[in-house]
C-alpha cells in the first residue's frame, strides 16, 4: 500500500462504527473497498476510539479515515460507500445515532458538489476531531476546497470538547 500511484482523482473517506464487532466492521468496509470496481486503497489511518458527537446515549465508536484514488465520480463513489454499509448490515435509525458502519466522503479532489444527496466537501468534517486527526495523521496538507486551509490548520483550530483517543494502528 501506498507505493501505487493511477494518478486519478483522490478522495478521502471517513469510516466508523459503534454496533456490534467494530473492528470486524471496519476490517469488512476497508476490504470491500478495496475490491471495489475504479477504486485503489493508498493510506489508512489509525483506529481512534471516539465520544459520539451529536445524540450523546450511546457507545463509542472507532473512526478512521482512508485514501483512495479513483476514477470513479463522486456520485459513483458514493453509491459503493452505500452498497458497502448495507452489505455490513447497517441498519436505518436516527440521524446521528448508532451505526454499524458509516461511510462518509469527505474530500473529493478539489471538487466542490451542493445537490440533495451529495454534499462535497463533507460539511461537517471541519467540526469534528473524530475525522481530523485521522485525516491529519494521513495527509495534513490537504486542502479545504472551501476553507482553503489545510486539515493540520483546521485540527489546530478546533476546540478540544470531544474525546479521541488512539486505539490501534492502521487494521489494513
Ligand atoms: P450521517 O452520516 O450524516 O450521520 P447518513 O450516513 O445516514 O447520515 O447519511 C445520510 C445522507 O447523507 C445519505 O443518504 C447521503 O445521500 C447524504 N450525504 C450527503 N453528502 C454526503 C457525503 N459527503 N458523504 C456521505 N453521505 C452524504
Ligand atoms: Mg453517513
Amino acid at each position: 500500500m501506498n507505493t501505487l500511484s493511477l494518478n486519478l482523482p483522490t478522495a478521502y473517506i471517513s469510516f466508523g462504527s459503534n454496533v456490534g464487532d467494530r473492528l470486524v466492521h471496519i476490517n469488512q468496509a476497508l476490504q470491500y473497498l478495496s475490491e471495489a470496481d475504479g477504486i485503489l486503497v493508498t493510506k489508512v489511518s489509525s483506529l481512534y476510539e471516539t465520544e459520539p458527537v451529536g445524540y450523546e446515549e450511546q457507545d463509542w465508536f472507532l473512526n478512521g479515515v482512508v485514501a483512495v484514488e479513483t476514477g470513479l465520480s463522486p456520485r459513483q463513489l458514493l453509491k459503493v460507500l452505500q452498497q458497502i454499509e448495507k452489505r455490513i448490515g447497517r441498519q436505518q435509525r436516527k440521524r446521528w445515532g448508532p451505526r454499524e458502519m458509516d461511510l462518509d466522503l469527505l474530500i473529493f479532489d478539489q471538487r466542490c458538489i451542493n445537490t440533495p444527496d451529495l454534499i462535497v466537501p463533507h460539511p461537517e468534517m471541519h467540526q469534528r476531531r473524530f475525522v481530523l486527526i485521522p485525516f491529519a495523521e494521513i495527509a495534513p496538507d490537504t486542502i479545504h476546497p472551501i476553507l482553503r486551509q489545510n486539515i493540520r490548520t483546521l485540527l489546530d483550530d478546533l476546540p478540544t470538547e470531544k474525546d479521541v483517543q488512539f486505539f490501534a494502528p492502521p487494521p489494513f
